[in-house]
Protein backbone atom coordinates (compact mmCIF):
# COMPACT_ATOMS: atom_id res chain seq x y z
CA UNK A 1 0.00 0.00 0.00
CA UNK A 2 1.42 3.47 -1.17
CA UNK A 3 1.84 5.43 2.53
CA UNK A 4 2.90 9.09 0.41
CA UNK A 5 0.75 10.56 -2.44
CA UNK A 6 3.98 12.13 -3.71
CA UNK A 7 4.77 10.87 -7.25
CA UNK A 8 7.96 8.36 -7.15
CA UNK A 9 9.99 9.67 -10.33
CA UNK A 10 13.54 7.80 -11.56
CA UNK A 11 15.90 10.03 -13.33
CA UNK A 12 18.64 8.03 -15.01
CA UNK A 13 21.68 10.45 -15.88
CA UNK A 14 20.19 12.41 -13.02
CA UNK A 15 23.97 13.48 -11.82
CA UNK A 16 24.48 14.86 -15.52
CA UNK A 17 24.28 18.06 -16.52
CA UNK A 18 20.59 18.02 -17.86
CA UNK A 19 19.42 15.23 -14.99
CA UNK A 20 20.90 17.31 -12.13
CA UNK A 21 18.92 20.39 -13.39
CA UNK A 22 15.57 17.59 -13.46
CA UNK A 23 15.87 16.81 -10.22
CA UNK A 24 16.15 20.17 -8.58
CA UNK A 25 13.03 20.49 -10.85
CA UNK A 26 11.23 17.81 -9.69
CA UNK A 27 11.70 18.23 -6.30
CA UNK A 28 10.74 21.60 -5.43
CA UNK A 29 7.45 20.73 -7.57
CA UNK A 30 6.54 18.35 -4.75
CA UNK A 31 7.70 15.00 -6.47
CA UNK A 32 10.22 11.78 -4.76
CA UNK A 33 13.34 11.57 -7.18
CA UNK A 34 15.23 8.36 -7.24
CA UNK A 35 18.26 9.84 -9.00
CA UNK A 36 20.47 6.59 -11.00
CA UNK A 37 23.76 7.70 -11.90
CA UNK A 38 26.84 5.60 -12.99
CA UNK A 39 29.10 8.18 -12.68
CA UNK A 40 30.76 7.59 -16.37
CA UNK A 41 30.38 11.59 -17.12
CA UNK A 42 28.17 12.98 -14.35
CA UNK A 43 29.33 13.68 -10.97
CA UNK A 44 28.01 13.71 -7.35
CA UNK A 45 28.90 17.54 -7.02
CA UNK A 46 26.32 18.37 -9.33
CA UNK A 47 23.45 17.01 -6.94
CA UNK A 48 25.45 17.40 -3.37
CA UNK A 49 23.12 20.20 -2.65
CA UNK A 50 19.86 17.90 -3.25
CA UNK A 51 21.36 15.28 -0.49
CA UNK A 52 19.67 17.14 2.77
CA UNK A 53 16.29 16.27 1.05
CA UNK A 54 14.29 13.71 2.21
CA UNK A 55 12.74 13.34 -0.72
CA UNK A 56 15.88 12.86 -3.03
CA UNK A 57 17.89 9.31 -3.58
CA UNK A 58 21.01 8.72 -5.03
CA UNK A 59 21.58 5.36 -6.09
CA UNK A 60 24.63 4.59 -8.52
CA UNK A 61 23.66 1.74 -10.71
CA UNK A 62 24.58 0.86 -14.51
CA UNK A 63 20.90 0.90 -16.52
CA UNK A 64 22.54 -1.70 -18.89
CA UNK A 65 22.17 -3.99 -15.77
CA UNK A 66 18.25 -4.79 -14.94
CA UNK A 67 16.68 -2.33 -12.23
CA UNK A 68 14.14 -3.30 -10.22
CA UNK A 69 12.38 -0.32 -8.23
CA UNK A 70 8.86 0.78 -7.50
CA UNK A 71 8.06 4.38 -9.43
CA UNK A 72 5.11 6.08 -11.33
CA UNK A 73 7.31 7.79 -13.71
CA UNK A 74 10.73 7.75 -15.05
CA UNK A 75 13.06 10.08 -17.26
CA UNK A 76 15.80 8.26 -19.52
CA UNK A 77 18.54 10.24 -19.66
CA UNK A 78 21.76 8.23 -19.19
CA UNK A 79 24.11 8.18 -21.46
CA UNK A 80 27.30 10.45 -22.47
CA UNK A 81 26.25 13.41 -24.53
CA UNK A 82 29.46 14.89 -25.44
CA UNK A 83 31.13 13.43 -28.35
CA UNK A 84 34.42 12.94 -26.08
CA UNK A 85 32.69 11.11 -23.83
CA UNK A 86 30.44 9.41 -26.38
CA UNK A 87 33.70 8.11 -28.46
CA UNK A 88 36.06 7.34 -25.27
CA UNK A 89 34.18 4.15 -25.13
CA UNK A 90 31.70 3.86 -27.78
CA UNK A 91 30.62 0.06 -27.30
CA UNK A 92 29.63 0.80 -24.07
CA UNK A 93 27.73 4.13 -25.50
CA UNK A 94 25.65 1.80 -27.44
CA UNK A 95 25.18 -0.44 -24.90
CA UNK A 96 24.18 2.13 -22.65
CA UNK A 97 21.22 3.25 -25.20
CA UNK A 98 20.09 -0.11 -26.46
CA UNK A 99 20.42 -2.32 -22.98
CA UNK A 100 19.53 1.13 -20.94
CA UNK A 101 16.14 1.51 -23.03
CA UNK A 102 15.51 -2.36 -23.07
CA UNK A 103 15.92 -2.40 -18.85
CA UNK A 104 13.87 1.01 -18.09
CA UNK A 105 10.98 0.01 -20.79
CA UNK A 106 10.89 -3.42 -19.28
CA UNK A 107 10.56 -1.55 -15.95
CA UNK A 108 7.82 0.85 -17.40
CA UNK A 109 6.16 -1.99 -18.63
CA UNK A 110 6.21 -3.94 -15.06
CA UNK A 111 5.37 -0.47 -13.00
CA UNK A 112 2.76 0.83 -15.83
CA UNK A 113 4.79 4.26 -15.56
CA UNK A 114 5.10 6.96 -17.88
CA UNK A 115 8.58 6.77 -19.66
CA UNK A 116 10.23 9.79 -21.06
CA UNK A 117 13.15 9.35 -23.51
CA UNK A 118 16.08 11.79 -24.05
CA UNK A 119 16.52 11.57 -28.01
CA UNK A 120 18.37 13.91 -29.61
CA UNK A 121 18.78 16.07 -32.86
CA UNK A 122 21.75 13.61 -33.74
CA UNK A 123 19.16 11.31 -35.03
CA UNK A 124 18.58 13.84 -38.29
CA UNK A 125 22.40 12.92 -38.61
CA UNK A 126 24.37 16.03 -41.49
CA UNK A 127 20.36 17.06 -42.08
CA UNK A 128 19.66 17.77 -45.76
CA UNK A 129 16.49 19.05 -44.74
CA UNK A 130 16.94 22.66 -43.00
CA UNK A 131 15.19 23.31 -40.33
CA UNK A 132 14.27 19.57 -38.81
CA UNK A 133 11.24 18.94 -38.18
CA UNK A 134 9.93 15.81 -36.17
CA UNK A 135 8.90 14.35 -39.79
CA UNK A 136 12.15 14.09 -40.99
CA UNK A 137 13.81 10.90 -41.15
CA UNK A 138 18.06 12.08 -41.48
CA UNK A 139 21.01 11.11 -42.76
CA UNK A 140 22.92 9.44 -40.70
CA UNK A 141 26.27 7.25 -41.07
CA UNK A 142 25.92 4.04 -39.50
CA UNK A 143 29.68 3.33 -39.60
CA UNK A 144 31.06 6.74 -38.20
CA UNK A 145 32.95 7.73 -35.09
CA UNK A 146 29.40 9.79 -34.36
CA UNK A 147 27.51 6.59 -35.11
CA UNK A 148 27.31 4.71 -31.75
CA UNK A 149 25.49 7.38 -30.67
CA UNK A 150 23.81 8.45 -33.04
CA UNK A 151 22.36 5.21 -34.24
CA UNK A 152 22.16 3.74 -30.31
CA UNK A 153 19.82 6.78 -29.92
CA UNK A 154 17.95 5.97 -32.91
CA UNK A 155 17.65 1.96 -32.49
CA UNK A 156 16.34 3.42 -28.64
CA UNK A 157 13.64 5.39 -30.53
CA UNK A 158 12.42 2.34 -32.07
CA UNK A 159 12.37 0.48 -28.92
CA UNK A 160 10.38 3.13 -27.43
CA UNK A 161 7.71 3.22 -30.14
CA UNK A 162 7.65 -1.43 -30.15
CA UNK A 163 6.94 -0.92 -26.23
CA UNK A 164 4.31 1.63 -26.91
CA UNK A 165 2.55 -0.20 -29.75
CA UNK A 166 3.59 -4.13 -28.46
CA UNK A 167 3.15 -3.43 -24.84
CA UNK A 168 0.94 -0.27 -24.30
CA UNK A 169 3.78 1.29 -22.64
CA UNK A 170 2.90 5.02 -22.41
CA UNK A 171 6.04 7.09 -24.16
CA UNK A 172 7.13 10.50 -24.64
CA UNK A 173 10.19 10.90 -26.60
CA UNK A 174 11.96 14.07 -26.95
CA UNK A 175 14.54 14.99 -29.66
CA UNK A 176 16.83 17.31 -27.44
CA UNK A 177 18.89 19.86 -29.74
CA UNK A 178 22.27 21.64 -28.64
CA UNK A 179 21.79 22.81 -24.60
CA UNK A 180 23.98 24.51 -22.32
CA UNK A 181 24.25 26.09 -18.96
CA UNK A 182 25.44 25.66 -14.98
CA UNK A 183 27.21 22.13 -14.36
CA UNK A 184 28.34 21.79 -17.96
CA UNK A 185 31.56 19.04 -17.18
CA UNK A 186 34.37 21.95 -17.69
CA UNK A 187 36.29 19.16 -19.89
CA UNK A 188 33.65 17.62 -21.61
CA UNK A 189 34.52 18.81 -25.41
CA UNK A 190 31.32 20.74 -25.79
CA UNK A 191 31.54 24.11 -27.50
CA UNK A 192 29.72 26.63 -25.43
CA UNK A 193 31.93 24.96 -22.41
CA UNK A 194 34.97 25.08 -24.15
CA UNK A 195 34.46 28.29 -25.26
CA UNK A 196 33.86 29.83 -22.38
CA UNK A 197 36.47 28.29 -19.98
CA UNK A 198 39.43 29.22 -22.82
CA UNK A 199 38.42 32.38 -22.87
CA UNK A 200 38.35 32.74 -18.87
CA UNK A 201 42.11 31.33 -19.13
CA UNK A 202 43.06 33.56 -21.30
CA UNK A 203 43.73 30.78 -23.88
CA UNK A 204 43.22 29.88 -27.19
CA UNK A 205 39.59 29.52 -28.60
CA UNK A 206 39.16 26.24 -30.52
CA UNK A 207 37.48 27.10 -33.69
CA UNK A 208 36.71 23.33 -35.52
CA UNK A 209 36.54 23.63 -39.22
CA UNK A 210 36.40 27.26 -40.44
CA UNK A 211 33.67 27.97 -38.07
CA UNK A 212 30.81 28.13 -40.84
CA UNK A 213 28.75 25.51 -39.01
CA UNK A 214 25.88 26.46 -37.30
CA UNK A 215 24.08 24.89 -34.09
CA UNK A 216 21.01 26.62 -32.36
CA UNK A 217 21.39 26.75 -28.34
CA UNK A 218 18.90 26.17 -25.79
CA UNK A 219 19.48 27.30 -22.22
CA UNK A 220 19.26 24.70 -19.79
CA UNK A 221 15.67 25.86 -17.77
CA UNK A 222 13.87 26.42 -21.00
CA UNK A 223 14.58 22.92 -21.92
CA UNK A 224 13.51 21.66 -18.29
CA UNK A 225 10.17 24.01 -18.50
CA UNK A 226 9.63 21.55 -22.07
CA UNK A 227 10.60 18.61 -20.77
CA UNK A 228 7.57 19.08 -18.22
CA UNK A 229 5.27 20.04 -19.91
CA UNK A 230 5.38 17.40 -22.48
CA UNK A 231 5.72 14.25 -19.65
CA UNK A 232 2.43 16.19 -18.11
CA UNK A 233 0.63 16.34 -21.65
CA UNK A 234 -1.99 13.62 -22.38
CA UNK A 235 -0.80 10.06 -22.90
CA UNK A 236 -1.92 10.42 -27.17
CA UNK A 237 1.14 13.09 -27.43
CA UNK A 238 3.74 10.30 -27.63
CA UNK A 239 6.12 12.47 -30.23
CA UNK A 240 8.71 12.17 -30.82
CA UNK A 241 8.88 16.17 -30.75
CA UNK A 242 11.59 18.54 -30.88
CA UNK A 243 12.79 20.82 -27.91
CA UNK A 244 15.60 23.09 -28.49
CA UNK A 245 16.17 27.05 -29.32
CA UNK A 246 15.44 27.92 -33.24
CA UNK A 247 17.78 30.71 -33.36
CA UNK A 248 20.55 29.62 -34.94
CA UNK A 249 23.98 30.61 -34.86
CA UNK A 250 27.46 30.07 -36.61
CA UNK A 251 30.56 28.57 -34.39
CA UNK A 252 32.33 31.82 -35.35
CA UNK A 253 29.66 33.81 -34.02
CA UNK A 254 29.34 31.95 -30.81
CA UNK A 255 32.75 32.25 -30.40
CA UNK A 256 32.47 35.78 -31.05
CA UNK A 257 30.07 36.32 -28.81
CA UNK A 258 31.88 34.65 -26.12
CA UNK A 259 35.02 36.82 -26.40
CA UNK A 260 33.47 39.83 -26.49
CA UNK A 261 31.59 38.62 -23.39
CA UNK A 262 34.53 37.61 -21.32
CA UNK A 263 37.07 40.28 -22.41
CA UNK A 264 41.08 38.94 -22.05
CA UNK A 265 44.02 37.96 -24.35
CA UNK A 266 42.55 34.90 -25.77
CA UNK A 267 42.58 34.67 -30.27
CA UNK A 268 40.78 32.56 -32.37
CA UNK A 269 42.43 29.38 -33.81
CA UNK A 270 41.47 27.16 -35.93
CA UNK A 271 41.80 23.31 -36.12
CA UNK A 272 40.62 20.39 -38.40
CA UNK A 273 37.06 19.71 -38.10
CA UNK A 274 36.27 16.56 -37.23
CA UNK A 275 34.55 13.79 -39.55
CA UNK A 276 30.64 13.61 -39.55
CA UNK A 277 30.32 17.15 -38.03
CA UNK A 278 26.89 18.15 -38.68
CA UNK A 279 27.36 21.46 -41.10
CA UNK A 280 23.94 22.71 -39.67
CA UNK A 281 21.01 22.25 -37.05
CA UNK A 282 17.80 24.06 -36.25
CA UNK A 283 15.25 22.54 -34.53
CA UNK A 284 11.13 22.77 -36.14
CA UNK A 285 9.63 23.94 -32.96
CA UNK A 286 6.12 24.60 -34.22
CA UNK A 287 4.77 20.92 -33.22
CA UNK A 288 6.11 21.78 -29.32
CA UNK A 289 4.73 24.95 -29.30
CA UNK A 290 1.11 24.19 -31.01
CA UNK A 291 0.52 21.08 -28.63
CA UNK A 292 1.64 22.72 -25.84
CA UNK A 293 2.35 26.72 -25.88
CA UNK A 294 6.01 26.07 -25.13
CA UNK A 295 8.75 27.87 -26.59
CA UNK A 296 12.38 28.80 -25.21
CA UNK A 297 12.35 32.57 -23.36
CA UNK A 298 16.15 32.72 -22.49
CA UNK A 299 18.06 34.91 -25.43
CA UNK A 300 21.75 33.45 -25.84
CA UNK A 301 23.33 36.44 -24.46
CA UNK A 302 21.53 36.22 -21.50
CA UNK A 303 22.04 32.41 -20.80
CA UNK A 304 25.63 32.98 -21.84
CA UNK A 305 26.07 35.68 -19.03
CA UNK A 306 24.82 33.26 -16.38
CA UNK A 307 27.19 30.32 -17.72
CA UNK A 308 29.57 32.50 -17.65
CA UNK A 309 29.33 33.60 -14.31
CA UNK A 310 28.50 29.75 -13.22
CA UNK A 311 32.50 28.35 -14.59
CA UNK A 312 33.98 31.75 -13.13
CA UNK A 313 33.32 30.39 -9.56
CA UNK A 314 33.86 26.90 -10.50
CA UNK A 315 37.61 28.28 -11.87
CA UNK A 316 37.80 30.17 -9.04
CA UNK A 317 37.16 27.63 -6.44
P1 LIG B 1 25.81 14.26 -19.26
O1 LIG B 1 26.94 13.46 -19.82
O2 LIG B 1 26.14 15.42 -18.39
O3 LIG B 1 24.78 13.34 -18.48
C1 LIG B 1 24.58 11.98 -18.76
C2 LIG B 1 24.53 11.23 -17.44
O4 LIG B 1 24.29 9.85 -17.70
C3 LIG B 1 25.85 11.31 -16.66
O5 LIG B 1 25.62 11.66 -15.33
C4 LIG B 1 26.42 9.90 -16.79
O6 LIG B 1 27.27 9.55 -15.72
C5 LIG B 1 25.16 9.07 -16.86
N1 LIG B 1 25.36 7.76 -17.51
C6 LIG B 1 26.04 7.49 -18.64
N2 LIG B 1 25.98 6.17 -18.90
C7 LIG B 1 25.25 5.60 -17.90
C8 LIG B 1 24.86 4.27 -17.61
N3 LIG B 1 25.20 3.23 -18.40
N4 LIG B 1 24.13 4.05 -16.48
C9 LIG B 1 23.77 5.07 -15.66
N5 LIG B 1 24.12 6.36 -15.90
C10 LIG B 1 24.86 6.61 -17.00
O7 LIG B 1 24.94 14.74 -20.51
P2 LIG B 1 23.66 15.69 -20.58
O8 LIG B 1 23.99 16.82 -21.44
O9 LIG B 1 23.11 15.93 -19.24
O10 LIG B 1 22.66 14.75 -21.40
C11 LIG B 1 21.60 14.04 -20.77
C12 LIG B 1 20.80 13.31 -21.82
O11 LIG B 1 20.26 14.24 -22.77
C13 LIG B 1 21.62 12.30 -22.62
O12 LIG B 1 20.84 11.15 -22.85
C14 LIG B 1 21.89 13.02 -23.92
O13 LIG B 1 22.06 12.12 -24.99
C15 LIG B 1 20.65 13.88 -24.08
N6 LIG B 1 20.91 15.07 -24.90
C16 LIG B 1 21.59 16.13 -24.39
C17 LIG B 1 21.84 17.23 -25.20
C18 LIG B 1 22.57 18.46 -24.70
O14 LIG B 1 22.79 19.38 -25.48
N7 LIG B 1 22.94 18.55 -23.46
C19 LIG B 1 21.39 17.24 -26.53
C20 LIG B 1 20.72 16.11 -27.01
C21 LIG B 1 20.46 15.04 -26.18
N1 LIG C 1 13.57 -5.14 -16.35
C1 LIG C 1 14.08 -4.34 -15.35
N2 LIG C 1 13.25 -3.94 -14.34
C2 LIG C 1 11.95 -4.32 -14.26
C3 LIG C 1 11.43 -5.15 -15.29
C4 LIG C 1 12.27 -5.52 -16.33
O1 LIG C 1 15.25 -3.95 -15.38
O2 LIG C 1 11.28 -3.94 -13.30
C5 LIG C 1 14.44 -5.54 -17.45
C6 LIG C 1 14.55 -7.03 -17.57
O3 LIG C 1 15.81 -7.43 -17.07
C7 LIG C 1 14.44 -7.31 -19.04
C8 LIG C 1 14.15 -5.97 -19.68
O4 LIG C 1 13.88 -5.08 -18.64
O5 LIG C 1 15.67 -7.77 -19.55
C9 LIG C 1 12.99 -6.00 -20.63
O6 LIG C 1 11.85 -6.43 -19.92
P1 LIG C 1 10.64 -7.12 -20.68
O7 LIG C 1 9.62 -7.47 -19.64
O8 LIG C 1 10.19 -6.27 -21.79
O9 LIG C 1 11.31 -8.37 -21.36
P2 LIG C 1 11.57 -9.83 -20.88
O10 LIG C 1 11.83 -9.82 -19.39
O11 LIG C 1 10.34 -10.57 -21.26
O12 LIG C 1 12.78 -10.21 -21.67
N1 LIG D 1 33.37 22.93 -31.78
C1 LIG D 1 34.36 23.86 -31.97
N2 LIG D 1 35.29 24.03 -30.99
C2 LIG D 1 35.27 23.33 -29.83
C3 LIG D 1 34.23 22.38 -29.62
C4 LIG D 1 33.29 22.20 -30.63
O1 LIG D 1 34.42 24.52 -33.02
O2 LIG D 1 36.15 23.56 -28.98
C5 LIG D 1 32.34 22.76 -32.84
C6 LIG D 1 32.06 21.32 -33.25
O3 LIG D 1 32.96 20.92 -34.25
C7 LIG D 1 30.64 21.40 -33.74
C8 LIG D 1 30.01 22.49 -32.85
O4 LIG D 1 31.09 23.23 -32.31
O5 LIG D 1 30.60 21.87 -35.07
C9 LIG D 1 29.17 21.92 -31.71
O6 LIG D 1 29.94 20.95 -31.03
P1 LIG D 1 29.43 20.18 -29.73
O7 LIG D 1 30.43 19.11 -29.47
O8 LIG D 1 29.15 21.15 -28.67
O9 LIG D 1 28.02 19.56 -30.14
P2 LIG D 1 27.49 18.70 -31.41
O10 LIG D 1 28.54 18.67 -32.47
O11 LIG D 1 27.23 17.36 -30.84
O12 LIG D 1 26.29 19.44 -31.82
Amino acid sequence: MRISNRQRVLVTGGAGFLGSHLCERLLSRGDDVLCVDNFYSGVKDNVAHLMGNPHFELMRHDVTFPLYVEVDAIYNLACPASPIHYQRDPVQTTKTSVHGAINMLGLAKRTKARIFQASTSEVYGDPEVHPQAESYWGRVNPIGIRSCYDEGKRCAETLFFDYHRQHGVEIKVARIFNTYGPRMHPNDGRVVSNFIVQALRGEDITIYGDGSQTRSFCYVDDLIDGFLAFMDAPADLVGPVNIGNPVEFTIRELADQVLTMVGGPSRLVFKPLPSDDPKQRRPDISLIQSSLGWAPRVALAQGLERTVDYFRRLLQS
